[in-house]
């Protein structure tokens, strides 16, 4: 039976996607949130005072830049503008000096100065071959790769841990550093295999689709999406609606942006036991705390690069990252935490009042922690802007666990949807040639549980509409 109709639950960015592939296909589909607004991860609210917009999960989006979904969606025409700053990301340390990322890849290099040749020899093989490992990195590994020579010269650096990479490759604090901060996105300590992987890329697509962020906040992205869904494909959104069992959904498909363990819990039946054991034994990654800020200026940051960048990592040399990290994987909250901080309001003046700014930061913290970590984030961003603190007029804190009464979808305030750690990363949520079907004909997830797994890409939910179409043709 070929499916007509379709409910897609959660309206996070890979729901939207998986809606919007279906409806592309002629399939009839709403989409069931359960929150009162849509978005999941794309969202913006006041969070703070009157008149300044924070981000309340994702901020910037080098990821939907890479995304083939995403260049096929007219974004554009529904309301995104994107804007680019000077500097993807600055890394600043204690002698006023900072790393940084910006677009062209020479000019990056060349200010690493020593260590030009080093971070030339990392990344440089990703940005001459990045359609080659684009295309393997935003895919499930399913197929044999077109090109496996190119892709095995940036797999057998990539394997490796970032943090001895690092070490051996840069003679530098500063390319030490500025490689373990993109590394450390992948929130899995840097001594474990497979995280180098994770700062290669992040670099690469700073050289070759940027780190924009939209104007107004990161929510343009999802009610673009919903704006193109509604108005163009005909599909449908209903918010404020829980599913809390698969029986409620009565379409030929049912697309879940939710993770297994969520899914379990909608008491699905007939779902074969050996996927049952997959999901029961699928592992949940550490959790973040977030803070975002009402300020009454920029920061100021000692080092120029800084001023410049959409992204700063605070967090300082290579080995304090690498403690930071290794701290949160073994259960302990690090004293001088590695915080992502993004100032999308130094290039957005929608986001705060005229003179003011947003600041948007979190940490990595062990799942479920409930320790306020909002000193120490504080104390480090200080370190590197002295006044800062001078100038906070409001924050708002999430640890993990509001970060998870949030979105049900964060468990423990993990905000990869499942662990990114080993075979994980890339076999998720199980190991199968479709791991989007959860083995009941027709039911999906689409969630970042899946390949290609975290960010704002809408893959996960392309792929796992593909899949669903194609099975249906077949049954
Ligand atoms: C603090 C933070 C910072 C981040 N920063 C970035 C960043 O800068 N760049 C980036 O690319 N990514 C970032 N991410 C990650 C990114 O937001 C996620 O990877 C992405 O949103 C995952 O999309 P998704 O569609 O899989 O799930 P989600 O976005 O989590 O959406 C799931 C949706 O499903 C709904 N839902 C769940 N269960 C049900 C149910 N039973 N019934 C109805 N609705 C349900 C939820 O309410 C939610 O709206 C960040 C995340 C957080 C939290």
């Amino acid at each position: 039976m070929v499916a007509t109709n379709a409910t897609v639950v959660g309206s996070g960015p890979n729901g939207l996607a998986a809606a919007i592939t279906l409806a592309r296909s002629g399939i009839d589909v709403r989409v069931i949130e359960g929150a009162e607004t849509i978005g999941g991860g794309t969202r913006t609210a006041e969070l703070t005072l009157p008149g300044f917009r924070h981000d309340v999960c994702s901020a910037i989006h080098p990821l939907a830049m890479a995304s083939t979904f995403f260049a096929g969606v007219p974004l554009t025409e529904h309301g995104v503008r994107w804007i680019e700053p000077p500097f993807a990301v600055a890394h600043p340390l204690d002698d006023g000096s900072a790393g940084h990322v910006e677009r062209s890849f020479d000019a990056t290099a060349d200010a690493l100065g020593v260590d030009a040749g080093a971070y030339r020899r990392l990344v440089g093989h990703a940005v001459d071959n990045w359609q080659v490992i684009s295309d393997a990195v935003m895919a499930p590994l399913l197929t044999i790769p077109r090109n496996p020579f190119t892709l095995a010269r940036f797999g057998l650096p990539a394997t490796a841990p970032a943090a001895p990479l690092a070490r051996r490759a840069f003679k530098t604090p500063r390319g030490q550093a500025l490689f373990a901060g993109l590394a450390a996105h992948s929130i899995v300590p840097l001594t474990r295999p497979l995280t180098a992987s994770f700062g290669v890329v992040l670099a690469a697509t700073a050289h070759i689709v940027g780190w924009p962020f939209p104007a107004e906040g990161s929510d343009r992205i999802a009610t673009a999406l919903r704006s193109y869904l509604v108005e163009e494909l005909g599909g449908s959104v209903e918010t404020g609606r829980w599913i809390d069992a698969l029986s409620a959904i009565d379409t030929d498909l049912a697309l879940l942006d939710v993770t297994p363990r969520q899914f379990l819990s909608m008491s699905p039946s007939g779902l074969p036991t050996r996927v049952e054991r997959s999901y029961r034994r699928f592992r949940y990654g550490p959790g973040i705390f977030k803070v975002d800020y009402a300020l009454d200026g920029p920061v100021p940051w000692t080092a120029e690069e800084c001023r410049s960048a959409g992204t700063v990592h605070v967090g300082g040399t290579l080995d304090e990252i690498t403690d930071a990290e290794g701290a949160v994987g073994r259960g302990e909250h690090p004293e001088r935490p590695f915080v992502l901080v993004a100032q999308q309001s130094l290039f957005d003046d929608t986001r705060a009042p005229e003179g003011k700014h947003t600041l948007w930061a979190y940490c990595h913290v062990p799942t479920g922690s409930d320790v306020d970590m909002t000193e120490r984030i504080d104390t480090q961003i200080e370190r590197f802007a002295p006044g800062f603190r001078d100038l906070v007029l409001d924050r708002h804190v999430m640890n993990s666990a509001a970060v998870h009464a949030h979105n049900p979808n964060y468990i423990g305030g993990d905000i990869s949807g499942g662990s990114q750690s080993g075979l994980q990363s890339v076999f998720r949520p199980r190991l199968s040639t479709d791991p989007y079907s959860t083995g009941i004909p027709g039911v999906y997830l689409c969630s970042s549980s899946t390949p290609p797994g975290a960010g704002v890409h809408g893959m996960c939910g392309f792929h796992a509409a593909n899949s669903a179409l194609v099975a249906s043709v077949k049954r």
